[in-house]
């Protein structure tokens, strides 16, 4: 039997794609390219956005269309946050969750001995335990994903997550050491660490960098922190982090405004000046790494003057690379019912100037490169011209290609000579 696999969203979702994928090849099952191939068309979704809801949509239809016998699966966080909306997909002949995900083999097999629609989406209780799913293996990548929170108990007031995702909860340590040890064996060269609200990954007192350190013994050349939230950043396990050789020198922690107003009635637990001392903290333990972040435009009641602190915010902060969002009001939230919503015109045009603001930082950033030496893992060359990967801090790195030489996966020391194309050149000086 072939899957057809189709994720949405973050990493979490990729990661448990890989998982679903490794969870039914364990079985026999294999890997389709095309959908026209498949006897299932396996689709992870994501709702973190109306927009995203959209696209899925379109996909499950053209899906559909590309194979009309096969069997679609619907899964993830729309299924969960939306049980009925999912439930009426006419194109859905199976619908699951974001919990209990190592049954979808057994749901498959129930539905080919007796084909008829089945809808397996159980809420969350208090007090669940961290699903662990086995580390998918994609062989054709040089990082790997592992999954190891799941859950947060934030309930930011525009967040639909907490709702599809249920409460906090962290994989057993151990078990990320044998996952970590095991993704070595394979050949991976970087583990990034993912989960809902990394930065809250607690299991009987292990925090956010045992984790990391755990993973480094693995004998893994490099651990990389996924998307993290402000809090559960202390000053104790910043230190711990900065202890460990391995950990690439790059925070993404979402700020999402740069106005203490907007940052209140979005039930953000910071203040500004809260995380400008968080990322003092970081650049002084860290001083080569990279902050970058999530800012939402158009929040509800967000006046010009609250989007103009953003940009000083943000002007003061220096990101060196921001992931830009118009908020989007989703159902079930308490800001979808706030009275004062922006007109999308404005969302738009406050994402296009902090767009134009936002690469003006990264180029500085990008500069301030040149002549530093950057520890980079090479990934699949794109072009015949050069080797193309990521350095530690997550920029894009090229060096130039010379015919007959394989790259991929291997680590190298790069001396930065430019910039080109929103990456950075650089001639390699050693074997790292
Ligand atoms: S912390 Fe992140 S995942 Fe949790 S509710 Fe807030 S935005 Fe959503």
């Amino acid at each position: 039997m072939k899957v057809f696999l189709k994720t949405f969203g973050c990493k979490v979702n990729a990661a448990e794609t890989d998982s679903i994928a490794a969870l039914l090849m364990q079985k026999g099952w294999e890997i389709a390219d095309l959908p026209e191939q498949a006897d299932v068309l396996l689709v992870n979704s994501c709702t973190v956005t109306a927009s995203g809801d959209r696209r899925m949509m379109q996909a499950v239809r053209k899906l559909r269309k590309s194979a009309p016998d096969a069997v679609l699966l619907l899964t993830g966080c729309y299924v969960q946050a939306f049980p009925q909306e999912a439930a009426a997909i006419p194109e859905a002949d199976i619908i699951t969750g974001t919990k209990n995900r190592l049954q979808i083999p057994a749901l498959l097999e129930g539905y080919f001995q007796n084909p008829h629609r089945i809808s397996a989406v159980e809420q969350f209780v208090s007090g669940e335990d961290f699903e662990s799913l086995p580390q998918g293996s994609d062989a054709g990548h040089t990082r790997a994903f592992l999954k190891i929170q799941d859950g947060c108990n934030r309930f930011c007031s525009y967040c639909i997550i907490p709702y599809a995702r249920g409460r906090c909860r962290s994989r057993h340590p151990e078990e990320i050491r044998h996952e970590a040890e095991r993704l070595v064996r394979q050949g991976y060269r970087e583990i990034v660490l993912c989960g809902i609200n990394l930065a809250c990954y607690a299991y009987d007192g292990y925090d956010i960098a045992d984790a990391v350190r755990i993973t480094a013994e693995s004998g893994i050349s490099q651990v990389r922190l996924g998307s993290l939230e402000p809090d559960g950043l202390t000053t104790e396990v910043l230190k711990k982090l900065s202890a460990i050789p391995e950990l690439c020198p790059h925070f993404h922690i979402s700020v999402q405004s740069g106005c203490d107003r907007t940052l209140k009635a979005m039930h953000r637990h910071y203040t500004c000046a809260e995380y400008a001392e968080l990322i003092a903290r970081i650049r002084e333990l860290f001083p080569a790494c990279a902050v970058t972040t999530d800012i939402m435009t158009g929040f509800p009641a967000e006046s010009e003057e609250d989007f103009a602190q953003t940009m000083e915010f943000v002007k003061e902060i220096k990101f060196s690379e921001i992931h830009i969002f118009r908020y989007s009001p989703r159902s079930g939230t308490p800001a979808a019912k706030s009275p004062e919503q922006i007109p999308e015109k404005i969302k738009k045009a406050r994402a296009d100037k902090l767009s134009e603001l936002a690469g003006a930082l990264r180029e500085e950033y990008l500069q301030s490169c040149i002549g530093g030496v950057h520890r980079v893992l090479f990934e699949r060359q794109k072009s015949p011209e050069w080797h193309n990967g990521h350095a530690e801090n997550y920029a894009v790195v090229r060096v130039p290609a010379h015919s007959g030489e394989n790259f991929r996966n291997q680590i190298f020391d790069v001396r930065i000579t430019g910039v080109q194309d929103g990456g950075l050149t650089g001639e390699i000086i050693d074997k790292s």
